[in-house]
C-alpha cells in the first residue's frame, strides 16, 4: 500500500493490463550447448569449460533434450511450434555473462500462439495468450555478498552459464494481481506435470519478470508499462503489481505521467524502486547466431514428443471430476501435484470405494492438516492409511465416529492410521452378554421411556439404541444392538 491512500472511487476508474515472462530453467542432465554439468549448488566455477566461458574457438553444441523439454513445453501450453527457429545472439556487456552475449531466440523463436486457463474469482474460466516461447541460456551469477571483503569486491560463479532456459512470454490479457498468480500457479502446475522444469524459485529455476499498466476504463490503448524485475515468489508478483498498480494510478491522479522503466521489487519494504529508464535500456543488436544451424522441429519429432506428455492437468480435473464425483475446487486440491494425483489414483484403485477414499482425504485429513497448517507431505496419515480407513467404514467394522477419534489419535501421536488402529482396535462391542447387560441398565433407568414403547409408540426402541450406543462410547455393534434392544423390549 502507498502512503497516500486513493479512495476506491479513483481506483475503480482505472483497469490494469498485466503481461507475464517467465524463464525456468530445464532439467536437463547437461547444459544447454556443452556437456558441463547442469547443477545447482555445485562448489563454484566447478561445472564450466570453454564453451559455456566463451573462450575463443570453443564451438556450441545444442542439447537435444532441451529441445525436447523445450517442445514438449510448448505443447502442454498449446502452443503452435515452429518448423524451423533460429538462434540469436543478444548482445550486453555484464560480468556474469563472459561471452559478452547470451544465446537466445529473437525473430524466429521455437514457438507461439499458445494459451493458459485460467479460473477466475467469478467461478468462470479465463484464457490468458502465450504470445512466444523460446529457448535461450542462462548466465552466471554475481555474488555480492558473504565475503570479508563484500563491501570492496563483487566475485562471480559462472556454473550457471549456459543453463537451458525456456523464456515464455504471456500477452497482456492479465488484468489484475490475483489472475497474475493464478496464471503463475497454473504455467508452474504444468510444467512440473510435464517434469521439464522442477520450477524451484528459491533455487532460481523459475524466475518472473512483471509488467503492468493502467488505462482509464474502456480507453482505445493500453497506458505506458514498467516492468517489475527481481520478483521471487507468487506472492510477492501479487503485492509487488498491487503496489505498483497504485504507483502508477497515483502518478496519473496528479498529472504526472508513468515512466516506462525497469523497476525492482523491494520484498523487505513491499516497495518497487526505479531500476533503469527505457533511454538507458539495451540496444541488445539482435543478430542470427553463425555457429548453430537453424532448430529443425521435424513433424515425426514432434509427433514423437506429443506422445511423451502426460494427461495434463486441465484434462486430469475434468476425468477425475467425473470419476470421483468431485467439485472443481475439490479436482483441483487432488491434482495440485502429479506426483499427489499419482499416489491418490494407484491408492483410490485398491479401495472397495474410491469415492470414499477421494472424501476422507479431503475432508477428515484435509481438514486436519489445514486447521494445523501442514502440507500434505506433513501428514501423519499415509495414502494407505486413507484407504484402510475408506475399507473399514464402507464395511461397516468402524463407524464415522471411531474413525473421526482414530484420526484424532494419528494427528495427537504423528502415527499412521494403521498403527493407531492396530492398537486401539476401537472395539465393536458384538459380545451379546455385554450389550445386554447395557440395555438392561437403560431399561432399568429409564422407566417412563419403557412405558411408551409398551404403549405402543415402538419408535421408542430409538432411543433405547442411542442411550446405549452412548454408554458404549459408540462402539456397540449397531446391528447387533439394534437386534438385542426390540428383544429385550418386546420380551
Ligand atoms: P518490450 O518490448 O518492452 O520487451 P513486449 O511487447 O515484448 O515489450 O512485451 C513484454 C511483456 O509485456 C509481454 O508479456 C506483454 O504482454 C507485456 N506488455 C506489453 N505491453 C504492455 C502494456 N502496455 N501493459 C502491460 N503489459 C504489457
Ligand atoms: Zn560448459
Ligand atoms: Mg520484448
Amino acid at each position: 500500500m502507498l502512503a497516500t491512500a486513493l479512495s476506491p472511487e479513483v481506483l475503480a476508474k482505472y483497469e490494469p493490463v498485466i503481461g507475464l515472462e517467465v524463464h525456468v530453467q530445464l532439467l536437463t542432465a547437461t547444459k544447454a550447448f556443452c556437456g558441463c554439468a547442469n547443477q545447482f549448488g555445485s562448489a563454484p566455477n566447478t561445472n564450466i569449460c570453454p564453451v559455456c566461458l566463451g573462450l575463443p574457438g570453443a564451438l556450441p553444441v545444442l542439447n537435444a533434450k532441451a529441445v525436447e523439454f523445450a517442445t514438449l513445453a510448448s505443447l502442454a501450453l498449446h502452443c503452435e511450434v515452429r518448423e524451423r527457429s533460429i538462434f540469436a545472439r543478444k548482445n550486453y556487456f555484464y560480468p556474469d555473462l563472459p561471452k559478452g552475449y547470451q544465446i537466445s531466440q529473437y525473430d524466429k523463436p521455437l514457438a507461439e500462439h499458445g494459451w493458459i486457463d485460467v479460473p477466475t474469482a467469478e467461478g468462470s474460466i479465463k484464457r490468458i495468450g502465450i504470445t512466444r516461447l523460446h529457448m535461450e541460456e542462462d548466465a552466471g551469477k554475481s555474488l555480492h555478498e558473504g565475503f570479508a571483503d563484500s563491501a570492496t569486491r563483487t566475485y562471480l560463479d559462472l556454473n550457471r552459464c549456459g543453463t537451458p532456459l525456456i523464456e515464455i512470454v504471456s500477452e497482456p490479457d492479465i488484468r489484475t494481481p490475483d489472475e497474475a498468480f493464478e496464471y503463475l500457479t497454473r504455467l508452474k502446475e504444468i510444467l512440473l506435470y510435464t517434469g521439464v522444469s522442477d520450477c524451484n524459485m528459491e533455487e532460481g529455476s523459475l524466475r518472473c519478470d512483471a509488467n503492468v499498466s493502467v488505462r482509464l476504463k474502456g480507453a482505445p490503448k493500453f497506458g505506458t508499462k514498467a516492468e517489475v524485475k527481481n520478483v521471487n515468489s507468487f506472492r510477492f508478483v501479487r503485492a509487488a503489481l498491487e503496489y505498483e498498480i497504485e504507483r502508477q494510478i497515483e502518478v496519473i491522479e496528479s498529472g504526472g505521467r508513468v515512466a516506462q522503466e525497469s523497476r525492482l521489487w523491494n520484498a523487505g519494504e513491499g516497495k518497487t524502486y526505479s531500476m533503469r529508464s527505457k533511454e538507458q535500456a539495451h540496444d541488445y543488436r539482435y543478430f542470427p547466431e553463425p555457429d548453430l544451424p537453424p532448430l529443425i522441429v521435424s513433424p515425426e519429432f514432434l509427433n514423437h514428443t506429443k506422445k511423451k506428455l502426460p494427461e495434463l492437468p486441465e484434462a486430469r480435473r475434468a476425468r477425475m471430476m467425473a470419476e470421483y464425483e468431485l467439485s472443481l475446487k475439490d479436482a483441483y486440491t487432488l491434482t495440485a501435484s502429479r506426483e499427489f494425483a499419482d499416489r491418490f489414483e494407484a491408492a483410490a484403485k485398491t479401495a472397495r470405494n474410491p469415492r470414499r477414499v477421494a472424501n476422507l482425504l479431503l475432508n477428515e485429513l484435509g481438514g486436519r492438516l489445514k486447521a494445523l497448517g501442514l502440507e500434505q507431505e506433513q501428514s501423519p496419515i499415509s495414502m494407505a492409511g486413507v484407504v484402510l480407513a475408506a475399507d473399514l467404514l464402507d464395511e461397516d467394522k468402524i463407524s464415522s465416529k471411531q474413525l473421526k477419534q482414530l484420526f484424532d489419535v494419528c494427528f495427537e501421536k504423528g502415527e499412521d492410521f494403521s498403527d493407531v488402529f492396530e492398537r486401539e482396535r476401537p472395539q465393536q462391542i458384538t459380545d451379546v452378554s455385554a450389550i445386554e447387560a447395557m440395555i438392561d441398565q437403560v431399561i432399568a433407568a429409564n422407566p417412563k421411556q419403557v412405558e411408551q414403547y409398551s404403549g405402543g409408540k415402538k419408535t421408542m426402541a430409538g432411543f433405547f439404541v442411542g442411550q446405549v450406543m452412548k454408554a458404549s462410547k459408540g462402539q456397540a455393534n449397531p446391528a447387533l444392538l439394534n437386534e438385542l434392544v426390540t428383544k429385550k423390549l418386546d420380551g
